[in-house]
């Protein structure tokens, strides 16, 4: 059972991505006890699934890897992953939060040798990679893991598969016997940082995502470009493993549109121009066509539009494709609407073709739900009237991290100010 000593004094983040770290981090480098609470077993959120970041191209783990330091050095962060908070009462500057702990069977004393998994037969769907690979049900979430430590699959912990497991662990790091706990905590504050959740693209019929092989979305595409991605980095079509020649890219796939996201989801635009400098990367003849209603790429991104239209072999066509059909043999795509600038119907292949699908941000589900204001869309929206309870980063509006960070350092800034006034 995990024990927190905590006051209301104290302040409680939930989330671990680059929201929940920076708010915890400002928050606690002001002197202030910080408890963390992140639901996958791993801290860094969507970042950690991300290739390379816009604007300048660089990995995100560098900015991540930073975070995690400050992170071990302060010793008023407390972090628990595999957690997710499940009750939350009381007022600004006297809440009463329930913590669930998920069993991650293996205790801090692993080593990362790799044995368990090595013994392991199972293998479950990668929830890292979206389902395009399988793992071994011991695991490793991915290398840059932080906490770098493995996981068992509960549907392994009480089979024969689990003891082979703990058998193979020199360590005594296996611990089949972690059950579900709970803890609870005082805080006087609590900064909401959940993120976003990718829009269920095959609600999206008419492109018929998940009937079709080659119709991926634009978070799979993060992967298949990342080299510890399900194809080690190359990108290539999910139905015969082949090298794309003719890409075509599919804005607002969902966004904006009233019967799906009718907000704009802010970086898709900026997020398939990016995707075409992989696919340049690794293939300098491959053409792509980006099918666009309006290019959203604002302040200092704009740069980064201008240099991708230097690609001679990048296209940009505004329209709104109607029609995804599939050739069966080939596996082909052929898409189908009209050119709006034009009037002219297009009626064209391609061999893969990448949804730019839209976030969604994760509201408090909890049952009583605490007093919080949310905008039209679920978004959450500042209430002078209701303080004590801040959200920052995505689930505020779909954005790229440099702003999830500044609102994030708002947050945490509101979060003190709440503990100050009580
Ligand atoms: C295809 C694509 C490409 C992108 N590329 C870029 C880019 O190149 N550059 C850029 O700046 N931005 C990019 N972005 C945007 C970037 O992903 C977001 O800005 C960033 O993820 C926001 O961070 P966050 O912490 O607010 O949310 P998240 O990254 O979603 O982190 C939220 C965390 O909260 C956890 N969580 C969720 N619910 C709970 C709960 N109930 N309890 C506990 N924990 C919970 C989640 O597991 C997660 O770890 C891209 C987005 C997309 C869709
Ligand atoms: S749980 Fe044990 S066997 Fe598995 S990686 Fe950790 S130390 Fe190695
Ligand atoms: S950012 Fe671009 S693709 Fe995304 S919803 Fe807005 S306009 Fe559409």
């Amino acid at each position: 059972m995990a024990e927190v000593e905590t006051t209301n004094q104290s302040i409680l983040v939930v989330g671990g991505g680059m929201s929940g770290i920076t708010a915890a981090l400002e928050a606690a480098e002001a002197g202030h006890n910080v408890v963390l609470v992140e639901k996958n077993p791993y801290l860094g959120g969507r970042v950690t699934q991300l290739y390379q970041y816009f604007p300048k191209l660089c990995p995100p783990n560098c900015g991540l890897e930073i975070n995690f330091r400050r992170m071990k050095l302060n010793p008023k962060i407390r972090f628990f992953t595999m957690a997710e908070v499940t009750g939350i009462s009381g007022q600004e500057g006297d809440y009463d939060v329930t913590v669930k702990l998920a069993p991650r069977y293996v205790n801090e004393k692993c080593t990362c040798c790799g044995k368990c998994a090595e013994v392991c037969e199972s293998e479950i769907d990668n929830p890292f990679n979206f389902g395009m690979d399988k793992i071994k049900a011991a695991y490793l979430p991915h290398e840059f893991a932080f906490p770098m430590r493995y996981v068992l699959d509960p549907t392994i912990s009480g089979t024969e598969e689990g003891k082979k497991c703990k058998e193979a662990c020199e360590y005594d790091a296996v611990d089949l016997e972690m059950k579900e706990t709970t803890f609870d905590l005082k805080v006087g504050a609590i900064v909401w940082a959940a993120g976003w959740d990718p829009y269920d693209a095959s609600r999206v019929e008419y492109y018929g995502f998940g009937e079709y092989k080659n119709v991926i979305t634009n978070v799979m595409m993060e992967r298949l470009a990342s080299p510890n991605g399900p194809t080690g980095g190359k990108i290539l079509r999910p139905s015969d493993g082949k090298e794309p020649k003719n890409v075509a890219f599919i804005q607002c796939a969902g966004s904006r549109d009233e019967n799906h996201l009718p907000y704009c989801s802010g970086i898709c635009c900026l997020a398939s121009m990016k995707h075409s400098t992989y696919l340049r990367e690794q293939y300098p003849d491959c053409d792509v066509t980006i099918f666009f209603i309006d290019i959203r790429a604002l302040d200092r991104l704009e740069d980064f539009y201008t240099k991708v239209q230097g690609d001679e072999k990048l296209s940009f066509i505004k329209s709104k494709i109607a029609n995804i059909s599939e050739d069966e043999e080939t596996g082909d795509l052929l898409l189908e609407g009209e050119n709006t600038n034009t009037g002219e119907q297009i009626r064209t292949s391609f061999d893969l073709v990448v949804l730019a699908t839209g976030m969604v941000p994760n509201k408090i589900e909890i049952e009583p739900s605490p007093d919080v204001s949310y905008d039209e869309y679920g978004f959450f929206a500042y209430d002078p009237e209701k303080t004590g309870i801040y959200g920052a980063g995505c689930v505020r509006r779909p954005t790229d991290v440099a702003s999830c960070v500044q609102d994030a350092t708002g947050a945490a800034l509101k979060a003190i100010q709440s503990i100050a006034r009580r």
